[in-house]
């Protein structure tokens, strides 16, 4: 470790072991199919007793943490030796993290040397504490992928898992992260068309998936979930919009807002509420947060609600339930799980053409696509006036994902990738 890394005031970044409840892969058999599970067990049997890490830099708020608190538990239950352990910052380098974040998804940054200076110490002193006794190291999005640079005699297989949508980066955030990301084996990205330019490893793709036995997506009878929605002063007797995401530029939360107030035109008494868990890598949130409360300050209609409000799990599946139609108005987006998570529960969906949406979302099928502000108001009144069509979407969306974007089926192809990377 260099004098900066052990000098550094902070005395920053002990990564944490994330502590998981148990999770079984045979209780999946009913709502998945044996098959699946089946295949599960075979895969396994070949990789049973891999120690594999698994490091990102949040366990609460965002997908990567969904993924992982169900992902570990059912490799441990399947024999795989996985630990996760997630990078802890302070405030100057999620800063400098949600810059990359934001400038692998296209937006025009830049990356001073102050700013790469704290992103490395951070990764360099991840490095030191991680141990070498992995045989396979996953790392998580941009946040910790320097980490790999501090251990150059690793015997372990290092990937680089990315989330995002880097389709088209920012030329100053691939250059940056690039040289660290090709210190990696192997790399997986979402979808085919996230794979940067003339990345100089080895890629593949791996489609995310919800837990359908999570609080946030297990079967909720209606008068309970209609029970939490009440109870946070939301009316059952009018119609509600929903969105449920980070405050984030990309998930365009006062786009939402807006296609609302034209909603509203037709549907006077229609209601919205923004649902969004605040990640701890996530500095951005807060602001984008009182942005729009100020923004809704007069309105009685428009709720907000945050994880800290005890907002969590089992109160999402509420809202998703209750909602009359559900909006994922995503301008850049990697997976989108919300709108999986939409789609189980039969919701009705206005989402927009963004990364991994379209895959999950069939458009005038299992719901509908929209672009731009007005286009999003015309879907969510076409679905509000139309709760027969709503119903027949609803009904596909729920056999499109147990079919394609349920857990054992996340977890056979990480099962996969295990085998092909612990056999070489
Ligand atoms: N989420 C949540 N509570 C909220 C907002 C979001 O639990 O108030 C969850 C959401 O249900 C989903 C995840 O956070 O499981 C977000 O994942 P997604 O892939 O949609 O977006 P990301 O945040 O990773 O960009």
């Amino acid at each position: 470790m260099t004098a900066r890394a052990q000098n550094h005031p902070l005395g920053i970044a002990h990564p944490r072991k994330v502590r998981l409840r148990r999770k079984q892969i045979d209780r999946y058999r009913e709502v998945a199919g044996d098959a699946i599970v089946d295949e599960c067990r075979e895969l396994a049997a070949r990789v049973r007793g891999a120690r594999v890490l698994e490091l990102s830099s949040t366990a609460t708020g965002g997908g990567v943490a969904e993924l992982l608190s169900s992902l570990v538990p059912l490799g441990r239950d399947l024999g795989i030796d996985v630990e996760w352990r997630v990078v802890t910052g302070d405030r100057a380098f999620f800063d400098v993290t949600k810059s990359l974040h934001n400038g692998m998804q296209g937006m025009d940054i830049a990356i001073t040397p102050a700013q790469a200076d704290e992103y490395l110490v951070h990764n360099e002193q991840t490095a030191s504490q991680i141990g070498d006794h992995w045989d396979v190291v996953v790392v998580h999005d941009p946040q910790p992928a320097a980490v790999r640079s501090f251990i150059p005699e690793s015997d372990a297989v290092w990937v680089w898992r990315c989330h995002v949508d880097s389709s088209a980066p920012c030329a100053a955030a691939w250059e940056f992260l690039r040289p660290y990301v090709e210190k990696h084996d192997f790399a997986v990205f979402t979808l085919p068309e996230f794979i940067p330019p003339n990345i100089g490893i080895p890629t593949a793709t791996m489609v995310p998936a919800i837990d359908p036995l999570n609080s946030k997506n297990r079967a909720l009878p209606m008068y309970l979930a209609r029970q939490a929605v009440g109870d946070l002063g939301v009316s059952l007797e009018r119609p509600l919009m929903l969105q449920v995401s980070r405050f984030d530029p990309w998930k365009d939360p006062h786009g939402v807002l807006e296609a609302w107030r034209i909603a509203r035109s037709e549907f006077p008494d229609l209601q919205l509420a923004l649902v969004g868990a605040m990640a701890a890598d996530d500095p951005e949130g807060w602001q984008i947060y009182e942005s729009i409360e100020a923004e809704i300050r007069d309105e009685r209609d428009a709720f907000l609600f945050t994880d800290q409000m005890g907002v969590n799990g089992f109160e999402v599946n509420a809202f998703q339930h209750v909602a009359d139609v559900v909006v994922q108005k995503s301008i850049r987006e990697g997976f989108g799980l919300v709108v999986s998570e939409a789609l189980w529960k039969g919701a009705a969906i206005v989402a927009g053409r963004a990364g991994g949406i379209p895959t999950q979302l069939r458009d005038g099928e299992s719901g509908l696509l929209a672009g731009d502000t007005e286009d999003f108001a015309a879907r969510v009144v076409e679905l509000l006036r139309r709760p027969d069509l709503a119903r027949e979407y609803g009904a596909k969306g729920i056999a499109d994902v147990r079919e394609r974007f349920l857990m054992p089926r996340l977890v056979r192809d990480q099962l996969k990738m295990l085998a092909e990377l612990v056999g070489r």
